[in-house]
């Protein structure tokens, strides 16, 4: 068998009503990211009959998937686009992430050609160090943005952390996406109804109270899949921890020694493991690598089970202190992390079965 990965879909659910009983208290809408999903369309029918209105997605591909899956928009394109793909993305999403004046006036022609109307979000680099136009040079970027368009509308600012710095979401930086907000509404005499504030790792000013008043829009994956926030490094106990469960079977079971014989050099990866002598161990082989998912991030759900190291299509494990016992043809189940969903979702090799 392939390694499987369940998908449990009124954990989805469940976790998609709770964020948005959670944002909608404080007038904040949710938009939910399929992009870890591949654009999965049975994820993206729960997440609707959760009440999400916009599905957020990285990818065109994706989105056309959900489309030729009876999945409706409104779509948002997260990902800043491309500009061999801007046709398609100009004709299937509704509102689109933009950090390029260049982008801004393609998009504009593009929507004068098809009569199609757009609304753009100009993404604001509030310190993460990813997309956006750095925010002590953005208002003058944003006024020429809204000065271009016509048929499309620059209907708000977006900021997004914890990508690259790994930078927190905090009073002070959702204080300088508004007054940047602020100034261009003062200078163009429009208004911008959208603040988009973050994703998942900003949920947490939510429910500490301490987001500031107008931002009124989040993008969130992670935490309706997973019910983690990777940046914050917590889980979030309001939510399901196990939508998704991997499962890889046992190839082979042997005791072996803790540390190689013979002259080490590097593994297949380029990684150079680190030994620790701990006398001989129980070790078992399961048909799952680098190749299906992020091995070395696997959550066993039995935690007497220590993952050691994997190559492309091998994971070896540590189960002498397991209790129960285990064979050849036995399988083992994981949590996974964002990272390692990610892999596992984009994974041919990986069948997904939903519950
Ligand atoms: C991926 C992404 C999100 C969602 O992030 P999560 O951490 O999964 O909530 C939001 N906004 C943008 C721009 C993204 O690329």
């Amino acid at each position: 068998m392939r390694p499987r990965l369940y998908i449990n879909l009124s954990r989805i659910r469940a976790n998609a009503e709770r964020v948005l009983g959670l944002l909608s208290k404080h007038q904040i809408d949710l938009v939910a990211v399929t992009k870890v999903t591949l654009g999965d369309p049975n994820i993206a029918r729960v997440l609707r009959e959760a009440g999400v209105r916009v599905i957020g997605e990285s990818r065109i591909q994706n989105v056309e998937r959900l489309i030729s899956n009876g999945v409706t928009g409104p779509f948002m394109m997260l990902r800043i686009p491309q500009l061999s793909e801007l046709d398609r993305i100009v004709s299937l999403c509704d509102y689109i992430l933009v950090s390029e004046l260049d982008v801004v006036r393609r998009i504009e022609k593009l929507c004068k050609e098809k009569k199609r109307r757009v609304k753009l979000i100009y993404m604001i680099d509030v310190g993460d160090l990813r997309e956006g136009v750095w925010y002590e040079n953005a208002v003058e970027e944003v006024v020429q943005a809204t000065k271009i368009c016509d048929w499309a509308e620059v209907c708000g600012v977006g900021t997004n952390l914890g990508c690259y710095g790994g930078v927190l979401p905090s009073e002070e930086n959702m204080k300088l996406l508004l007054n940047i907000r602020d100034n261009v509404e003062r200078l163009t005499k429009k208004s911008l109804s959208v603040v988009s504030g973050g994703n998942t790792s900003a949920l947490k000013l939510v429910e500490e109270g301490r987001l500031p008043q107008g931002v009124n829009q989040f993008r969130v994956g992670e935490a309706i899949y997973l019910g983690t926030d990777v940046t914050n490094n917590r889980e979030i106990s309001w939510l399901e921890k196990d939508a998704f469960i991997l499962e890889a079977e046992v190839i082979e079971l042997k005791t072996k020694p803790s540390v190689p014989v013979g002259e080490t050099g590097f593994d297949a990866f380029g990684r150079r493991p680190n030994f620790v002598n701990r006398g001989w161990r129980r070790r078992a082989i399961l048909a799952l690598g680098e190749q299906d998912t992020v091995p070395g991030q696997l959550k066993p759900l039995d935690e007497r089970v220590e993952i050691i190291h994997a190559s492309s299509d091998h994971t070896i494990v540590d189960i002498s202190d397991v209790e129960r016992c285990v064979h050849v043809g036995d399988t083992m189940n994981f949590r996974l992390t964002y990272a390692a969903l990610l892999r596992a979702m984009t994974c041919p090799h990986v069948e997904k079965i939903y519950v």
